[in-house]
């Protein structure tokens, strides 16, 4: 069968980045089709679900998927040090991601975009997109093209886009737990190319997992050994891309959130990132629309918008995830225990922003308290980040 409405703008996958784009396209008047390949949008889940109060507000959703609210962290290291900041007020939200993708796209649906499930980006030939679902193949006209198909990104297989540069395994499992307080827990040794986390999710509930770049499965199963979540009732796995692909448009296409490598490299977090790419591709969705032209000199605005926005914390925030991968278990410990100092401290609970973590290095490295570790620090790359 062959369908042929022609849409302004057609939006592969329904993740937040996704969902995000569709609305902010159709209430700019763009008729527009959203198509997701899962029957039921938000899932699987592939994300932790902590957002930042920003990341949250955002998403521009209800509070129903929030199931519970942090103030701060604790990083605690296998030699035994630790470190605890609580600023005692909300700093992030725990989120059922599943809840949240689908009041995300409902928004969308709401807003005039035509969402449909169950259908898969095949191919794209000129400008129609070839799907396959429950009507078997479809071929979908299009004048603009948003590849928001997380970190396989089928449709930057099909253009031949240079992908993002690193790619990380994650592992996650829900389990009854009794944490104390509202913090987040941080476990840098758990996983040394990057961490591991336990996260409050609920009264007698948490989140133990942690991403890497290698032995992620063995290190898992340690590492919920040790903190006694025997008993699994979700198991999240799933692929972070680090580090935005050289070009995030081309062909008529804008490559927005996992799709295009947006997820921090401090984190691993994607959400905030995401959408906030997916803004800026609607924005010039409605240019190129309205100004008639998918040329790249036109779709070049939209990799002009997300720089000027988000290019400086991302590249940062990739420099600092090498700066980690070069630091030894005794450095970590060591930088722990010299930022648990209440001068550093007072800084971190000031400037710590889980979405520009730049802000907060800036300070820190100014701060004399941190000189014992500077060579540490500047051993490990710090240097080309301070430049
Ligand atoms: C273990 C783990 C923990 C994480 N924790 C956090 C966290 O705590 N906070 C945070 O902010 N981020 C976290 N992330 C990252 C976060 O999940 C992603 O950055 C975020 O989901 C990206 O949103 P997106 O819309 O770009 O892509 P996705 O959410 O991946 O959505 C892409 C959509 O495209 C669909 N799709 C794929 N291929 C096709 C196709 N061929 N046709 C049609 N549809 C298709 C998929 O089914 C999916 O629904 C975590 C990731 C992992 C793996």
């Amino acid at each position: 069968m062959t369908e042929r409405r022609q849409y302004d703008v057609v939006v592969v996958g329904a993740g937040p980045a996704g969902s995000t784009c569709a609305r902010r396209c159709a209430e700019l008047g763009l008729s527009t089709c959203m198509i997701e390949e899962h029957a039921a949008i938000g899932y699987p889940v592939q994300c932790a679900g902590l957002l930042s109060v920003r990341a949250f507000g955002a998403c521009q959703v209800s509070k129903k998927a929030v199931l519970h609210e942090v103030s701060g962290a604790r990083i605690i290291t296998s030699r035994g040090s630790e470190l605890a900041f609580d600023s005692g007020r909300t700093k992030a939200f725990v989120v059922d991601r599943g809840l949240l993708d689908r009041e995300m796209a409902a928004a969308a649906a709401d807003a005039g975009a035509e969402v449909r499930v169950k259908t898969a980006f095949v191919k794209r030939s000129g400008s129609v997109v070839v799907t396959r679902g429950i009507g078997g193949r479809e071929e979908i006209p299009f004048r603009v093209l948003v590849a928001a198909d997380g970190p396989r990104s089928p449709v930057a297989h099909d253009l031949g886009m240079a992908r993002p540069p690193v790619f990380l395994a994650g592992i996650q499992a829900e389990v009854p737990k009794e944490m104390a307080g509202d913090l987040v827990e941080i476990y840098p040794d758990a996983s040394p190319d990057f961490f591991g986390w336990i996260i409050p999710s609920g009264k007698g509930r948490a989140r133990i997992g942690l991403a890497g770049r290698e032995q992620v499965a063995s290190r898992f199963s340690r590492f919920i050994k040790e903190h006694g979540g025997e008993s699994c009732c979700h198991l999240v796995t799933g692929t972070i891309p680090l580090g935005v692909m050289p070009r995030t448009y081309g062909y008529g296409t804008l490559f927005v959130g996992d799709a295009a490598g947006f997820p921090k490299p401090t984190s691993g977090g994607g959400v905030y990132t995401g959408v906030r790419s997916a803004y800026h591709a609607a924005e010039t969705a409605y240019e190129a629309c309205n100004e008639g032209s998918t040329a790249d000199d036109l779709l070049s605005r939209y990799e002009k918008r997300w720089r000027s926005e988000l290019g400086r914390e991302l590249e940062l925030g990739f420099r600092l995830f090498g700066v980690r991968r070069n630091l030894t278990g005794e450095e970590v410990d060591r930088l722990v225990r010299v930022l648990n100092d209440p001068s550093l401290k007072s800084e971190i609970l000031e400037y710590g922003d889980m979405d520009q973590p730049g802000v907060l290095l800036r300070r820190i490295l100014k701060n004399p308290k941190i000189y014992p570790v500077l060579g540490i620090l500047l051993r490990s790359g710090v240097r080309q980040i301070i430049k």
